[in-house]
């Protein structure tokens, strides 16, 4: 029997998945899992080998070279706690490019699927709903305006000391959607039971009282999770 409760939060980026999913995580108590982090774990590991060679990657024994673990909230890579170095522009593109290999794909999701064995998740990504957790008790899908996606991640970027520029954040952004979007293994799409969200004009309190009730109305009172 199922003893755990996991909500999917799928979308692009900057549509609010991440904060969202931290803020419903604390309120319920329950494991705040970013599956983008992995695949951008990964990126950080060959980039910071100076590897970029697409073909070489996707041939390697992932498993053997790399050691992705969740301990209280935080994601190791090889023992090693991860922070903002996997965030930067650079990374992301990279991150983008190494995701559309089902090495990468298949190694990630695996991983994935070990950390959070047992445990209450609301988990963030482009295909959890769909690949990665298709029994989730809740798939969300948020969406935005990529012009208010770019100005959220701009935000974001500036805070850690980027200079870049709305423009070329929004087209980033729009790359990395198409990208995302057209790639043969999980496209970023809304699994086909997910409840659609667009947050482009609802604030963040919005999107998060919304996905409480949702989560409230699935649950009932059965007590999977207790509320912080
Ligand atoms: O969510 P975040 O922007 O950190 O994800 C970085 C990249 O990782 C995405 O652009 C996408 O290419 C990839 N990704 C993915 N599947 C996921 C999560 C992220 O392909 N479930």
């Amino acid at each position: 029997m199922k003893n755990s409760f996991a909500v999917a939060i799928d979308g692009p980026a900057g549509s609010g998945k991440s904060s969202v999913a931290r803020a419903l995580s604390e309120r319920f108590n329950f494991i705040h899992f970013d599956s983008g982090a992995c695949y951008r774990a990964v990126a950080f590991y060959f980039l910071s080998k100076g590897i970029k060679d697409i073909q070489r990657i996707e041939q390697a024994d992932l498993s053997s070279l790399i050691q992705l673990e969740y301990l209280k909230g935080s994601l190791y890579l090889n023992g090693k706690k991860l922070g903002e170095e996997i965030r930067t522009p650079d990374v992301s593109r990279f991150t983008s490019d190494i995701s559309t290999k089902k090495t990468v794909r298949d190694f990630v999701t695996a991983s994935i699927r070990d950390m959070i064995r047992g445990h209450n998740v609301i988990m963030e990504g482009r295909d959890i709903g769909s690949v990665v957790l298709p029994d989730a008790d809740l798939k969300v899908y948020l969406t935005a305006t990529p012009r208010e996606r770019a100005k959220r991640r701009l935000k974001e970027w500036q805070e850690n000391g980027e200079q870049i520029e709305l423009k070329e954040v929004i087209k980033e952004i729009e790359r990395r959607d198409q990208q995302d979007s057209n790639r043969s293994l999980a496209p970023l799409k809304p699994a086909e039971n997910a409840i659609l969200l667009d947050t482009t004009s609802l604030s963040f309190h919005e999107v998060v009282e919304e996905i409480s009730s949702l989560i409230l109305k699935k649950k009932g009172d059965s007590g999977y999770y207790k509320e912080g």
